[in-house]
Parts: C-alpha cells; sequence; structure tokens
C-alpha cells in the first residue's frame, strides 16, 4: 500500500472535445443518426487524446474516470444504484443513464442545479426511503483499464459520500440523504478493494462539499468516514480533494485519518491553515496553487514562494490545479484572434498542465531547471500590470467621485403614484421577461453574419423586421407593457461584453455548462467603460411601432460578473461597479431617448453568494450596491424593473428588497408562489410580478390555471402592487407554446380583474 506520492497532477480536465466533439456525437447518438457503437468510439478517442497528452506533459498520475456522458454526479448515482426508480425500466443502460439525465416522453429528468459557485449544473440524485444503494463499478474500472493499457499512471476520480449525500434530494418522505453516509462506507470500501485488485495505486476522492457549510458537522463525518475507508487493507492510497474555498476546522479532521493525501484549493482557499496542521506531517500536500477555474496565467515566481512555505508542512507537496480545469476552456492555441499582450497573460486548460508540471519541476529540483519558464512568466506580469487598459483614470475618478447619494431614489410608493400617473396601466399589468423565440430566421441570419454571407446592415434589417413581428404579436395579444424581443442577442451577457471596453470575447472558449450544453464566457480583462450606447437604437425603433411602454433591456453588473472570466487582480466589488457605471449611463441614454421602462436582469444574483456563511453578507452588500448604482440615475417617473430566476431566494430576500426596483419580475410558478410570503415576511412593499408558468415546459398552462395562481399572489400581494409575467425569457420556446401560453396569460388576468372587480375588497382592491 506505501505508494509512491505523485508530485504533479490536475484535479480533472474538460470532457466536450477540443472542438466540442462529444457535444456533437451525442446530440447525433440522440437524434437517432447515430449509434452506440459511433458514440462510444467518440468517446473512447477523446479519452486516449486526453490522458496521452496529459502524460506527454509530465504529469506523474494522470485523472480517470473525470470522463463523462453528461455529468460526474450522475455518473456517481448510477455507480451506487442511485438512479430513480423512474428509469428502471428502460433496458439499455445507456439510455437509462441519459433518461435520468434529461427525461423521456414518459419519465421525468432529474433536477439540475449549480455546482457549488460555477456555472457548471450537475444533476441532482434523488434518495428515496426505498433507495437501496448497489455498487456499479463497470464505467470506473472499464477506464482505469483502458488507460493503463494505453501505459497512463491512472489516479481514478470518485465524488466522495459526504459530498454526493449532501449535494442529493431527498424524496418521497426520506430524510436529509447525509443520514445515509453509513450505507455508502461498505460500497466505497469494496470499490477500493475493486481498485486495488486492479493494480491502481491512487485513487482521488473529492469532497469539496467540506469547504462549505451545507453540513453542519462536516468535519466529524469527514473524519468518521475517512478513519472508515482508510482502515482497510486491500486499497490503493487515498488522496482526498477539496476545491472551491479552504477547509478550515475540516483540515485537521481529515488529516488525523489515515489517508495519504490531502488537496486544498490555496487560490480560493488560501493556505495559512496547513502549516499549523502537525498531522499533515506523514501526508502528501496536493497544493492547488494553478487556478482551475480562471484563465490567467500563473505568476510563477509568486507560486514557488508559497509552495517554499508549504513545503515544511507536510511529508511531501505535490503540485496541482486548484480544481479540475472542467471549468476552463481546452487550450489557448484555438485563440488565433487575441492580441499578444492580452494572450501572454492567459492560460486554459492546456496550458495550465504546463504551469504545474513546471512548478513541481521547481519545487525539486530547484527554481534554475525552470528559469526561462519563470522569467517568461515574470515577464507577463509585468505587461499586465503595466497595460494602460488595466486601468482607466476616468472612470476610476468618476466611481471615487459619485456620493453615497448617486445611489438613492425617492421613496418606493412616492415613485409608484410618478409613474402610475405616467403610464396608465390597467390593475394587474401582464407583461414577459424579454425574449421572444429564437426562430430559424434570427439563427440563421446570425450563421450568415458569421460566414460573411449577409453584412451588417442586412443583419440590423432581418433582426428589425423580427423585432417589428415580435411588436405586432404583442399588440395583438393585447399585452399591457411591451419588449423588442431580444433578437439581436446571442447571449444577454456576451452582447454587452462585445460592445464593452475591457472584455475579450474568445473563439474556441467553450466551457461545459451542463451535458452537451456549453458556453463561451467572455474575459474580463481591463476596466469597463462603454465607448457607445448599446441597446438605445433597438429600444427606440421598437417604442416607434407603438403606443403601448416598451421595456428596455439590459443586464445587470452582477449578473455580468458572475458569467464573464473575471479579472483577479482586484476586488470584484471594484469591477461591479465599474460594469454598474456603464449602465447606469445606458439607462441615462435610454431615458432620455423616450423609454419609461427600464428592465435590469439579475438572474445571477444568488449564483455569486458566496460558500461559507461568513462571507454572505459582504458579498451582498456590494451586490446590492453595483445594481442601485446602476440603476438609480434615472429619474423616479423612470420605471425600473429587475428579473430574477434560478430558484432558491431564500438567503438572498432580503437583497432582493434593498435593490429597490420598482417592479421585480421573479421565478415562482414551481414553488407555488411561496416567494411571495417570503417577501412579505421582509416587509417589500414594491411591485412584484411572481411567475405565472414555468417557461422550462413545453407545456401550455390553462387560463384558469394562470387565474388560480394569480389569485393565490392576490392573497400575499394587493392588487396594486401585482404584475402578471411568464417566469422567465421566452427565448429557448416554440413560438406556437408561446402565442397560446400568453393568450391564455392575458385572458387570465382580464378574468381576475373582472372578477376582483365583483367581489371589491376581496384582497384589499384598491378600486382604482
Ligand atoms: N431578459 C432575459 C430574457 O428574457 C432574461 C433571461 C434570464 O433571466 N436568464 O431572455
Ligand atoms: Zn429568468
Amino acid at each position: 500500500m506505501p505508494s509512491r506520492p505523485f508530485t504533479a497532477t490536475i484535479l480533472g480536465s474538460p470532457r466536450i472535445g477540443p472542438h466540442r466533439e462529444l457535444k456533437r456525437a451525442i446530440e447525433a447518438y440522440w437524434a437517432g443518426r447515430t449509434t452506440r457503437a459511433d458514440l462510444e468510439s467518440v468517446a473512447a478517442d477523446l479519452r486516449r487524446e486526453t490522458w496521452a497528452a496529459l502524460s506527454v506533459a509530465g504529469l506523474d498520475s494522470v485523472p480517470v474516470n473525470t470522463f463523462s456522458l453528461y455529468d460526474q454526479m450522475l455518473d456517481t448515482a448510477a455507480l451506487l444504484g442511485a438512479l430513480p426508480p423512474r428509469v428502471a425500466g428502460i433496458a439499455d443502460d445507456l439510455d437509462r443513464y441519459f433518461a435520468a439525465a434529461r427525461g423521456t416522453k414518459d419519465v421525468a429528468p432529474l433536477e439540475m442545479t449549480k455546482w457549488f459557485d460555477t456555472n457548471y449544473h450537475y444533476i441532482v440524485p434523488e434518495i428515496a426511503p426505498y433507495t437501496a444503494f448497489t455498487l456499479h463499478p463497470g464505467k470506473v474500472l472499464a477506464e482505469c483499464k483502458e488507460a493503463q493499457q494505453q501505459g497512463v499512471t491512472v489516479r481514478p476520480v470518485i465524488v466522495g459520500p459526504i459530498t454526493f449525500l449532501a449535494l442529493s434530494k431527498a424524496v418521497g418522505d426520506a430524510s436529509a440523504p447525509i443520514a445515509r453516509l453509513g450505507e455508502l462506507i461498505p460500497l466505497y470500501t469494496q470499490l477500493l478493494g475493486l481498485l486495488a485488485a486492479a493494480r491502481v495505486a491512487w485513487v482521488q476522492i473529492d469532497e469539496p462539499v467540506l469547504v462549505t457549510d451545507i453540513l453542519d458537522n462536516g468535519p466529524e463525518l469527514a473524519e468518521l468516514t475517512y478513519t472508515a475507508l482508510g482502515a482497510h487493507a486491500e486499497r490503493p492510497a487515498i488522496f482526498v480533494a477539496t476545491y472551491f474555498g479552504g477547509l478550515d476546522a475540516a483540515l485537521p479532521a481529515l488529516a488525523r485519518t489515515p489517508i495519504e493525501a490531502i488537496g486544498l484549493d490555496l487560490v480560493a482557499g488560501g493556505d495559512s491553515a496547513a502549516a499549523a496542521v502537525p498531522e499533515l506531517a506523514d501526508k502528501t500536500l496536493v497544493a492547488g496553487i494553478v487556478d482551475g477555474r480562471n484563465v490567467w496565467r500563473t505568476d510563477l515566481e509568486a507560486a514557488l514562494c508559497r509552495l517554499a512555505t508549504l513545503s515544511g508542512a507536510a511529508r511531501s507537496v505535490a503540485v496541482s490545479t486548484s480544481c479540475s480545469t472542467l471549468h476552463v476552456p481546452y487550450s489557448l492555441t484555438a485563440e488565433t484572434d487575441v492580441d499578444d499582450r492580452l494572450h501572454s497573460w492567459l492560460a486554459f486548460g492546456a496550458e495550465k498542465v504546463t504551469e504545474v508540471v513546471t512548478l513541481a519541476k521547481a519545487l525539486h529540483g530547484g527554481r534554475d531547471t525552470v528559469a526561462a519558464a519563470v522569467e517568461s512568466s515574470n515577464a507577463a506580469m509585468a505587461s499586465r500590470a503595466s497595460d494602460p487598459r488595466l486601468c482607466n483614470r476616468q472612470i476610476r475618478a468618476r466611481i471615487d467621485g459619485l456620493a453615497a447619494s448617486a445611489s438613492q431614489r425617492g421613496p418606493g410608493e412616492v415613485r409608484r403614484a410618478i409613474q402610475d400617473d405616467r403610464l396608465h396601466l390597467p390593475p394587474l399589468p401582464t407583461t414577459t421577461i424579454g425574449s421572444f423565440p429564437q426562430t430559424s430566421t434570427i439563427r440563421k441570419a446570425r450563421a450568415e453574419l458569421r460566414s460573411g454571407e449577409i453584412d451588417e446592415s442586412e443583419y440590423i434589417r432581418l433582426m428589425r423586421a423580427e423585432v417589428a413581428d415580435v411588436i405586432r404579436l404583442q399588440e395583438e395579444l393585447g399585452l399591457d407593457v411591451l419588449v423588442h424581443g431580444e433578437p439581436e442577442r446571442n447571449d444577454m451577457v456576451q452582447y454587452f461584453a462585445e460592445q464593452l471596453d475591457g472584455f475579450f470575447a474568445t473563439v474556441n472558449g467553450w466551457v461545459q455548462s451542463y451535458g452537451t450544453r456549453c458556453v463561451r464566457p467572455p474575459i474580463l480583462y481591463g476596466d469597463v467603460s462603454r465607448p457607445h450606447p448599446m441597446t438605445v437604437d433597438w429600444a427606440t425603433y421598437a417604442q416607434s411601432l407603438t403606443a403601448k411602454p416598451v421595456k428596455g433591456m439590459l443586464t445587470g453588473p452582477v449578473t455580468i460578473l458572475a458569467w464573464s472570466f473575471v479579472r483577479d487582480d482586484q476586488p470584484l466589488a471594484d469591477t461591479a461597479n465599474q460594469i454598474a457605471l456603464a449602465i447606469r449611463d445606458e439607462t441615462v441614454d435610454l431615458q432620455s431617448a423616450g423609454i419609461a421602462i427600464i428592465q435590469v436582469d439579475e438572474p445571477a444574483l444568488r449564483e455569486l453568494l458566496p460558500l461559507r456563511s461568513k462571507d454572505k453578507a459582504g458579498y451582498l452588500a456590494w451586490a446590492v450596491a453595483a445594481f442601485r448604482l446602476a440603476t438609480s440615475g434615472v429619474a423616479d417617473s423612470t420605471q425600473i424593473h429587475t428579473h430574477l430566476c434560478y430558484s432558491e431566494f431564500g438567503e438572498v430576500i432580503g437583497a432582493i428588497a434593498d435593490l429597490d426596483a420598482d417592479v421585480t419580475s421573479i421565478e415562482a410558478a414551481r414553488s407555488h408562489m411561496e416567494v411571495l410570503d417570503d417577501l412579505n415576511a421582509i416587509g417589500f412593499g414594491n411591485s412584484v410580478g411572481p411567475g405565472v408558468y414555468d417557461i422550462h415546459s413545453p407545456r401550455i398552462p390553462a387560463t384558469a390555471e394562470i387565474a388560480q395562481s394569480l389569485r393565490s399572489a392576490l392573497k400575499a400581494v394587493p392588487a396594486e402592487r401585482l404584475w402578471v409575467n411568464p417566469d422567465c425569457g421566452l427565448k429557448t420556446r416554440r413560438s406556437t407554446e408561446v402565442n397560446a401560453s400568453l393568450r391564455n396569460l392575458v385572458n387570465a388576468a382580464a378574468r381576475v380583474r373582472a372578477g376582483a372587480e365583483e367581489v371589491p375588497g376581496a384582497c384589499g382592491w384598491p378600486g382604482r
């Protein structure tokens, strides 16, 4: 069992393919265009290429089993026999797996949610009282064997039992899944035995949940679990990996167990604690010093200093990325369109592997063995620090000069009275969240613009025609507050990033978001400024087509930050304020152009919430301040809307009120309007549009059903503050679904208005 410690590794790697080969192969299989064998051959090729590249680059321990056809949590559910019973009838194991992930016409899929504070979404396993855990080690054993046959020093990676259960969901009256930890220990023990028999020297068990406060007894569970797993004689050496934050009390707890290595995220978590844990002296400390989830090149000189201070703390120190490089694009080599300076500041997945190997070499052979690499890194750091694009004095002076009063608007009720006088909306005004279906005309035009078949002016002409169609449709449906439909936007963050200074849009910087879906986050590298208005022409064009108010549509500073790769050389709050200032200037321009209602979307407000409770208040304070900076430059007569989605608002409910938007549209259909009670509980006094139907489903809600939701909403919110809208944008839906659903929504609002007039005072009806 005493395995030789490794020195250089990464915790996991992207799997979707350098040119999204896996995405295409899986989608072709789903569409029935290819066979299972075709898909498996693409998958095997990708695995082989990944392992070969990592070995050749010089890693002396290569993660395997981080490959996945959909998601690693779903893989773990399959490993532990915990797929939901509703898919059990599907005979083919691959189709069963995909059915759990995405549903079929007969079965609902498992839920999906954010993986910690990243933009990756995992599949949430369901644990019912009748879930009987059993081990199905086929995938991990097969991948180990495949890699071993290729001559690779394998280190299988498994999601640990504590993290698996803590992130699973209890269904059917089950108690919290973590109560079943004791049942998983024998299965993991059995798996360790099988891996030992397969000549696996090291296994990596991921326990990122230990860096959060999700469990109140995390350290205790860690000590119990790994004392039990470590006690087994026939096993590989165990490396418990943690990432996305610091371990705090879980570090000494883990260190007291007989495992052989502990991984720390030195980027997100700091490292001061390690030196103070004497039990680390007989372990390998896997130092996650190369940032696995952001795109910046590592300052090798600084990293070597930090590593030097750690080397006394443990038996040996290995160099690693802070987390799996799943969260960054494959390689910089595909970015041909980036200027040399910016290029020299960046490191994507492949470049990070090189950095790890370089640092490991220096750590064990001395700095001189890598002098050229360190010098090159130093030059890049100097170039970055001195680049004029990183410091826009004008913008900084404007932010410094803004008084606190700059983020203050008049009292909410005063604003509501002024806006009511201006807008003359009926009670229970109907509206939508912004986007309308991305039709094939829109997609085709965008592709043709990219390939040069049409020019910019033709593209704008086509998009204007779409706007005109969407306005006509909304008039015809009888909605009260219209939108332009966002046809010109590929993505609600990228659209703004492409127009703001300080951002760079990659050509191939794809990152897996969930399943086969990838996103291409822009890189926010410098001070942000707005060279010209971004949305005014679209908004005024749409407004020119109708007498009804059209909402200006912007993305908020927190969401732009959350869905970009952000600079790491200044506090996030400072970057947020710069984006906020650009949005603020845009709102003022929209107002001057005659737009009376402006929506600033913040769907990601909840996402950036820190993992540790103690850090949450500080985050919410700056996030709210940035939103208010962005939205308080307009007069009280301009109505500010915001939109929030992706559920579970509990922890941010106070912050939602502090945003002080005039109207907040919020996802609520799936949670049955409970969010309204939560808002009431904190004294929320502005208007609110709880989503009355779920846009994530193709189902068309009936008029009576929407009317029922509205009546139940009216129990919590008086009519003069209640808006009627779907629960998110409509861009992913088909036109036929959208038209029918919105028609029912308008009818339901009319029905409830009429009913309420018949029964005055049913819930404080204002009688206007
Ligand atoms: N305005 C955006 C839209 O309708 C909001 C999207 C979102 O909330 N994610 O598409
Ligand atoms: Zn939304």
